[in-house]
C-alpha cells in the first residue's frame, strides 16, 4: 500500500520477542493487529486497514484474504485477541541503541516516553545536534554553542556562542576613562560622564563670556572661581577684562 500515515494506519510495528503468530498478524499490513476486528468469513483485520479497504472499494468491505464482500453489520472487535496482543512482550524500540529493557505491548509507549536511548534532537536553535536521551541534558545545558547564557555586565540572555563578541561590544562593559581620570564607567555612560563629570575634563571658564579664555579642570573649576572670589585680586582683574 502506497503513501499511507504509519501514525494513523496499520498495526503495531514493535519489535516482539517471540514471533508473531500467524493469527496476531494482520494480512494487510503484516503487523500486530491494533483494534483487530473479526469478520463474518473468520478473518482479522486491524480496524484502520479495514477502513483504508474500505475506501478504496468506494464504500465496500471486501475481505483481503478470501474477497468475501463483508457486511458491516456483521463485524464485530475483537477485544479478546486485542487483550493477548497487548501482553505480548516486546524489546525497546531502540534496543538497536542500547536499550535493554523490554515489557509487555500496553507499557512500551510509557517506557518510550522517558526511554534514556531514544534519540532526540537538540532544542536549542539552530542547534541540530542529535542525542541520546541520556546525554542531551549535558549537551544542552553545558556543551552547545547555541544554549542561553547571561552577559557578566547586562545580564541579558546571549547564545554561547556569541557571547565573547558581545561582551565586547557590551554597553555595559566597564572602560577606563578615555580622559584617565582613574574612574570605570560603563561604555553606554562615557559620554555623559565626559560631558557632565569627569574630573579631567577641560572647561571653559564660567567667564568665557565676558572674555575670559581660561580653560580649566572640571573638578578644579568650582573651587578655583571660589578662591578667586575672595581675593582682591579677583576684582581688579574683572575689571580690566570688561
Ligand atoms: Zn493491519
Ligand atoms: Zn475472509
Ligand atoms: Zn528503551
Ligand atoms: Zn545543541
Ligand atoms: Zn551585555
Ligand atoms: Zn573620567
Amino acid at each position: 500500500m502506497e503513501s499511507l500515515d504509519q501514525e494513523n494506519f496499520g498495526g503495531y510495528d514493535a519489535y516482539f520477542i517471540n514471533e508473531l503468530l500467524n493469527e496476531h498478524e494482520c494480512p494487510v499490513c503484516k503487523m500486530a493487529l491494533r483494534e483487530p476486528i473479526q469478520t463474518q468469513c473468520g478473518h482479522r483485520l486491524c480496524l484502520s486497514c479495514a477502513n483504508e479497504i474500505r475506501k478504496r472499494n468506494k464504500g465496500v468491505l471486501v475481505c483481503p484474504l478470501d474477497n468475501s464482500i463483508l457486511n458491516s453489520s456483521k463485524i464485530f472487535a475483537d477485544v479478546a485477541i486485542e487483550r493477548v496482543i497487548m501482553q505480548l512482550k516486546v524489546k525497546c524500540s531502540y534496543f538497536s541503541n542500547g536499550c535493554e529493557w523490554t515489557g509487555e505491548l500496553k507499557i512500551l509507549n510509557d517506557h518510550l516516553g522517558s526511554c534514556e536511548y531514544q534519540t532526540l534532537k537538540c532544542s536549542n536553535i539552530p542547534c541540530s545536534t542529535s542525542l541520546l536521551r541520556k546525554k542531551l541534558k549535558e549537551h544542552m545545558e553545558k556543551l552547545c554553542i547555541y544554549r542561553l547564557v547571561s552577559c557578566q555586565y547586562c545580564k541579558q540572555k546571549i547564545m554561547f556562542s556569541e557571547k565573547k563578541i558581545h561582551e565586547e561590544n557590551c554597553e555595559c562593559l566597564p572602560l577606563c576613562c578615555v580622559n584617565q581620570c582613574g574612574m570605570k564607567i560603563m561604555r553606554k555612560e562615557m559620554s555623559s560622564h565626559i560631558t557632565d563629570s569627569c574630573a579631567n575634563t577641560i572647561i571653559p571658564c564660567q567667564y568665557l563670556n565676558i572674555g575670559c579664555k581660561l580653560k580649566i579642570y572640571f573638578e578644579k573649576h568650582k573651587t578655583f572661581w571660589q578662591s578667586l572670589n575672595e581675593s582682591l585680586f579677583f576684582t581688579n582683574w574683572l575689571s580690566l577684562l570688561v
